[in-house]
């Protein structure tokens, strides 16, 4: 047989990749050398990456994916960077000049904001991946501590189970957004999703003006979202 790789085997495969990627705290961050969370899953189930990639999971995920794998369970690989406490992004956003790049480069849609005026990182969707800070053409984007109270409820001391859910199924919309530029969506999705923008960033200038009028605002402390 010159294809080894048989429906029910692509079928069981696909099956595994989920299970790890249920190990993955879905920070979609590229750490690993993959494109995001799901594509490092599927790597290891072709045996092409180690268990190990993971930096943001760290021991907690190897742990996972060695049970899951049956295999042992072996320290952080370091050529993915060393694990540092979770942070957030914040932008400055007298001096954003609003060109969209860390819009671009965020892979779960934390960031909202216009072309051309003030773009804010809803800190509540942050997952600290850092994408976007070497994408700011003016360095105005750095990375501070998350804002207190959120609840962890997952296995990782730092990430919540509800969190891991929410960015990826916010990855997996942009990657339809993404795909959909070549085919125009339906008028109806597009007016939903055109509208829901629109609120996102009517509730973030809303914020924002807010702080100001209250002098809530403080260097180094992110808005609660
Ligand atoms: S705002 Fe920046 S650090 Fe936060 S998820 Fe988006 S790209 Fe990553
Ligand atoms: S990349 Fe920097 S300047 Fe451009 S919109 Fe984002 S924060 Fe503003």
């Amino acid at each position: 047989m010159l294809n080894p790789r048989t429906p029910a085997r692509a079928t069981a495969d696909t099956a595994l990749a989920v299970r790890l990627d249920a190990c993955l705290p879905q920070t979609q961050c590229r750490q690993c050398g993959y494109p995001h969370c799901y594509a490092y899953a599927e790597a290891v189930v072709r045996g092409e990456a180690d268990i190990n990639r993971c930096t943001p999971g760290a021991d907690v995920t190897i742990e996972a994916l060695a049970s899951l794998l049956g295999r042992t369970a072996s320290t952080a690989d370091p050529a993915c960077g060393v694990k540092t406490e979770r942070q957030c992004a914040l932008i400055d956003e007298e001096r954003c000049i609003g060109c969209r790049k860390c819009i671009d480069a965020c892979p779960v849609d934390a960031i909202i904001g216009a072309r051309r005026f003030m773009h804010t990182v809803m800190a509540h969707e942050c997952s600290g991946c850092e994408l976007c800070v070497p994408a700011c053409p003016v360095d105005c984007i750095r990375l501070v501590t998350p804002p207190a109270g959120r609840g962890c409820t997952g296995p990782w001391h730092d990430y919540g189970a509800d969190e891991a859910v929410r960015w990826r199924q916010r990855h997996a919309a942009r990657a339809a957004r993404r795909r959909d530029v070549q085919q125009p969506l339906p008028a109806l999705a597009a007016d939903e999703q055109r509208a829901r923008r629109q609120a996102e960033i009517r509730a973030a200038v809303d914020r924002v003006h807010r702080r100001r009028q209250h002098g809530a605002s403080r260097p180094g402390q992110p808005s609660a979202g």
